[in-house]
């Protein structure tokens, strides 16, 4: 495989293979809207990588904003790249192609800056993997000056430690700035010709982007972590994740792919951030504050979408739609503006109530409806209260009876097991409330209704109030498993589940330290690929891994972690403080709930590092209570992260926390 393979070449080699492998389409870029920019007259250039096949790649809204914003800009051009299926692999290496880009097919190792996707922790086999099939080299230690950067981004890089060894520079949070800033530290080390530390050094000043090499991790005798020493001054003690004060326009010229892929349309995030503090949801944790895009954004965004890329569908996304505030002006907004254009729209993630119905039937006018999803996550009142999803048991049972009696005839019901407070009788209630979905549905609709319960496992994630606590063993989960599947079939009943062993999987890897590098290697190296893939997925790679890096996944795992244990991602400032976090633990052991936020501000940490932004920003598009006190001076310091305000004011906050001078908030 030669590297440097120039475009023609590349292009003349591929004419050649891709006539042999299944959907060709991946791989030959050229879609409607794709953007090709002269490579010399631009001097960076950027490839955003999704390390997962390109049908899946291509539903992605991260990889789909990143290419908007950066080639917005003209000294800009990014490409996209995906994993090859193995099918494609294997034909790459026999005619020793190098990975390329879809656009211009540059060979990968000519890109100034590589981007990559990871939004789930399950692709870090097939990263390996990609710089492999690049030649570029794995480790970011053995990476020269005419190596590309290699930037990780996205959820699962809240805990980056893992992949540590193999990046140059991970983005934490939110990266429509970030990106840009990262560019102009790529360019200008560029052209200075300096050695990797100096790109190391100026990166670590950028807020937000935390610089692996830079740490390094402490073990006390039994494995457990000591502590993470920053070893430069410019290397702050935590990153703070990066956020933008507003959410900026959303991309409308998506690249519409020629192959069917996971989702054909158009994607509106509506607003990002929960206030809703489901205690197992990481997503709901990091993605504080909420902020919101106006319904008048949001209708003129996908009606410029639905024009360039005439595509018939349309979701409007966020971890809560029906906590959007505009949400009933905004359905109405989309229908009035579409009305006769026969679109299939959606507005995933509603709330266990009847207004939901009522939102879905308005949204959906005369068209087809499929399932309607509701997430009741537990099945007896006791564990909602647990993970702080409390709703009543009758309200599901009175919100399935609106659904069927406004046209659905299948409900999804999701479902999680595995939590250590969880009983068997918790798991047998599962199948207990899917049968009174469905007799209420027969009530209603007779013989045509269907219950389908999709039955997912609970891994404990970081930086959720769940972080501490041990995983269900592959047995526990195989236990309640085989209880489900014994005594949820029959007519109308449909039960999916996920393999146990792949769950362990995502806890090693979004538990781990800096060590499960070695074991992620050599997992590669043992043929581990497309991990999230059933069909690909396998243990005996992975058991072998863990066996040769002499690490016991156990320790990842079944282990309850005392509070005061250091974790291997505290060095990650997602600006919910621990100490919240700690006491929403507690909190949960007593089945004690928390409202909504937007009810009351239980003083989760946002607001006091993100005061000033707040406070330069008034008005209702942050969910969060507006700040009054005098504007601080931001210290230099804060562009590194190391932000200092620690203490904590809100009115009407948690009584445990006392408010700190010269900050005040309100609502408004
Ligand atoms: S600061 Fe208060 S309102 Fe804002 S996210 Fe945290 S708890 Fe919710």
């Amino acid at each position: 495989m030669s590297p440097s393979m120039s475009p023609a070449e590349i292009e003349r080699a591929l004419e050649r293979i891709l006539p042999a492998v299944q959907k060709p389409g991946r791989y030959t870029g050229g879609e409607l809207n794709q953007v090709v920019k002269d490579w010399q007259a631009v001097p960076t250039r950027v490839a955003l990588a999704f390390p997962d096949v390109y049908d899946l790649g291509m539903s992605n809204l991260g990889l789909a904003v990143l290419y908007d914003i950066l080639n917005q800009r003209p000294d800009v051009v990014a490409e996209r790249v995906f994993s090859p299926w193995p099918d494609m692999e294997a034909a790459l290496r026999q005619a020793g192609i190098p990975l390329y880009s879809l656009e211009t097919k540059h060979a990968l190792r000519q890109f100034d800056l590589i981007g990559i996707s990871l939004p789930y922790e399950t692709l870090y086999t097939n990263t390996l993997n990609l710089l492999d099939l690049a030649g570029i080299p794995l480790r970011t230690a053995e990476r020269g000056i005419d190596d590309p950067v290699l930037l990780g981004g996205g959820h699962a890089t809240y805990n980056p430690e893992p992949m540590a060894e193999f990046f140059d520079a991970f983005a934490i949070g939110e990266g429509e700035e970030l990106m840009l800033e990262v560019v102009e530290v790529v360019r200008r080390w560029r052209a200075s010709g300096q050695p990797r530390t100096d790109l190391h050094r100026a990166l670590a000043r950028i807020w937000g982007v935390y610089v692996p090499a830079l740490y390094q991790a402490v073990h006390a005798a039994d494995g457990t972590l000591e502590r993470v020493e920053a070893l430069a001054p410019e290397a702050p003690t935590r990153v703070t994740k990066r956020i933008v004060a507003h959410l900026p326009p959303p991309p409308t010229r998506f690249v519409v792919p020629y192959i069917d892929v996971t989702h054909n349309r158009v994607a509106v995030e509506i607003m990002r951030g929960c206030t809703r503090g489901c205690r197992f949801c990481q997503a709901g944790m990091i993605t504080r504050p909420v902020r919101e895009r106006s319904v008048e954004a949001i209708v003129d965004a996908i009606d410029e979408a639905l024009r360039h890329t005439g595509y018939e569908e349309v979701a409007l996304l966020s971890l809560s739609s029906s906590d959007y505030d505009e949400v009933l002006p905004l359905v109405r907004a989309v229908r009035h503006r579409f009305a006769g254009r026969h679109l299939n729209l959606s507005l995933p993630s509603l709330r266990i109530e009847s207004f939901s119905v009522e939102l879905m039937d308005l949204l959906q006018g005369e068209s087809h409806r499929s399932g309607f999803t509701l997430a009741p996550e537990a099945a007896t009142e006791r564990m909602r209260e647990i993970i702080n999803k409390p709703v009543s048991t009758a309200q599901v049972l009175e919100t399935a009876r609106q659904i069927y009696a406004h046209g659905w005839h299948t409900i999804k019901l999701y479902f999680m097991i595995g939590h250590p407070q969880e009983t068997l009788e918790d798991v047998q209630a599962i199948v207990d409330l899917c049968r009174s979905v469905l007799a209420v549905g027969r009530e209603v609709i007779g013989p045509r209704a269907k219950v389908t319960a999709g039955v997912s496992t609970f891994v404990p994630k970081p930086h959720t109030p769940f972080q501490w606590v041990p995983c269900d063993t592959v047995e526990q989960i195989r236990a309640k498993q085989t209880l489900l599947k014994q005594a949820l079939r029959g007519p109308g009943l449909k039960l999916n589940w996920n393999n146990p062993e792949e769950t362990m999987l995502e806890a090693w890897l979004s538990r781990g330290d800096r060590r499960m590098g070695q074991v992620i290697y050599r997992a590669w190296r043992n043929g581990a690929r497309f991990d999230a893939w059933q069909e690909h997925f396998r243990m005996d790679a992975w058991q072998a891994a863990f066996a040769e890096a002499g690490l016991d996944p156990a320790f990842y795992t079944h282990r309850e972690r005392p509070i005061d244990e250091p974790l291997p991602w505290d060095h990650i400032d997602a600006a919910v403080r621990k100490e919240f976090l700690t006491e929403d633990y507690l909190w949960s052991q007593r089945g004690q709930t928390r409202v909504d936020c937007r009810e009351r501000c239980f003083a989760c940490g946002i607001l006091p590092r993100f005061a000033d932004l707040r406070r330069l920003n008034p008005g209702d598009v942050w969910e969060c209570p507006e700040v009054r006190s005098p504007k601080r001076i931001p210290e230099p310091s804060q562009m590194a992260g190391a932000w200092r305000v620690e203490a904590v004011a809100v009115d009407g906050g948690h009584p445990a926390l006392r408010p700190t001078e010269g900050l005040s908030v309100s609502r408004s």
